[in-house]
């Protein structure tokens, strides 16, 4: 033991210091938060629990139109549409599923939808005993938009977060585009 080890182990320095970054902590605001009463807000475009836009907001039934580019986009292939042709022959989704267990909360299939149709909420504390509980289907996703972010909120969050450069789905000058392959 050299001669300064002596000396902190005879005069107990370690234990003073230790007891000294007690007290000056001691009357500090403390940083941890007691969850679940309280709660911190969560950070701006947190990417949470899938939602479908409803169209007109409060009312409406799913904006999708169901073209598929963000089951193509998806990276986890856990989108599943189903779609089948009306009576006047327009599309309609019958089904809307989302796989959310597989999920990698990536957002590029909000991203990707071009008519601002699907958004990630703010919505993180979920659990289940059961995969079904995780398999969302179009009706599941219509009440996640409806709890969890609304007309209002929505508007914001595609404001801030979604990537269309123009609002009238056009296309954009620096988008680009597939022109065909040139003839060889
Ligand atoms: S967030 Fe990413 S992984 Fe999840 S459904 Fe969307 S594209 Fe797929
Ligand atoms: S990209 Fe948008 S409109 Fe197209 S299927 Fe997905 S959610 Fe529906």
């Amino acid at each position: 033991m050299t001669f300064k080890e002596l000396v902190k182990t005879v005069f107990l320095l370690e234990i003073f210091k230790g007891m000294a970054l007690t007290l000056r902590t001691m009357f500090r605001r403390p940083v941890t938060i007691q969850y679940p009463t309280q709660k911190k807000p969560v950070m701006p475009g947190f990417r949470g629990l899938h939602a479908l836009t409803r169209d007109p907001p409060q009312t409406g039934d799913a904006r999708c139109v169901g073209c598929g580019l963000c089951a193509a986009i998806c990276p986890s292939r856990c989108i599943h549409i189903y779609t089948a042709d009306s009576e006047e022959h327009k599309k309609i989704v019958e089904r809307y599923e989302i796989d959310v267990l597989r999920c990698l909360f990536c957002g590029l299939c909000v991203e990707a939808c071009p008519y601002a149709a699907i958004l990630l909420t703010e919505h993180y504390e979920y659990s289940g005993y059961t995969r079904e509980e995780f398999y969302m289907t179009k009706e599941k996703l219509l009440k996640n938009y409806d709890l969890y972010m609304g007309a209002e909120k929505s508007m914001a969050y595609f404001s801030k977060f979604w990537h269309p450069l123009r609002g009238d789905f056009g296309t954009p000058k620096k988008q680009v585009v597939f022109k065909g392959r040139k003839e060889e």
